[in-house]
């Protein structure tokens, strides 16, 4: 079994956050910005500023970009998850190395990454809604990337200790094909 969640995936995978509700969109076209868009989240919308004579395709384009990775930072946010003391469980669990830090990241090429010399971990918030047990295989998977930062025998000995570390695997790159969330292009 090689396949690893940080692996390069291509697609993206939406995750939508259907069980929030949607907030409007407010765009305001600016005449000092020059090529990029920001936007945020305010109580009752999310207000995207964009240069101002875009043409509307363009334009449109943008926002949605820039919406759908609002709305995927806010899903995970908004997710019950505590990703600290999850993995300081897990790590506890399968007697693997707590991480130093662990947050959700807007990452669109991989589930997860880590840097083992700070003990630091990144999830992808596009698993802010998958099932419990997958985001528990990749936060192992990362986990044991702490000891052993290559794919190797002994890396897959720890990510292993979690039993259903290989149906975690099937399921993202089940996901990973066939989603396609056209907002994105990686
Ligand atoms: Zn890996």
């Amino acid at each position: 079994m090689d396949t690893a969640f940080d692996a390069d995936l291509d697609g993206a995978v939406d995750a939508a956050p259907e069980a929030l509700s949607r907030l409007a969109i407010r765009i305001i076209r600016s005449p000092k910005r020059r090529k990029t868009a920001a936007a945020k989240i305010l109580p009752d919308c999310i207000e995207v500023r964009v240069p101002a004579g875009m043409k509307s395709d363009a334009e449109a384009e943008m926002v949605a970009s820039l919406v759908a990775r609002l709305e995927r930072r806010r899903a995970a946010e908004a997710s019950a998850v505590n990703l600290v003391e999850r993995a300081a469980k897990l790590a506890r669990r399968y007697g693997l190395q707590p991480p130093e830090s662990v947050r959700w990241a807007e990452q669109n090429d991989r589930w997860a990454s880590c840097t083992s010399a700070r003990g630091t971990i990144r999830i992808s918030t596009r698993l802010a809604r998958v099932p419990s047990w997958v985001l528990d295989a990749v936060i192992i998977h990362e986990l044991a990337h702490l000891t052993e930062p290559n794919h190797s025998p002994a890396f897959w000995e720890l990510a292993n200790r979690y039993p259903r570390q290989e149906r975690a695997s099937g399921f993202l790159e089940a996901m990973s094909t066939g989603h396609c969330d056209p907002c994105h292009t990686v």
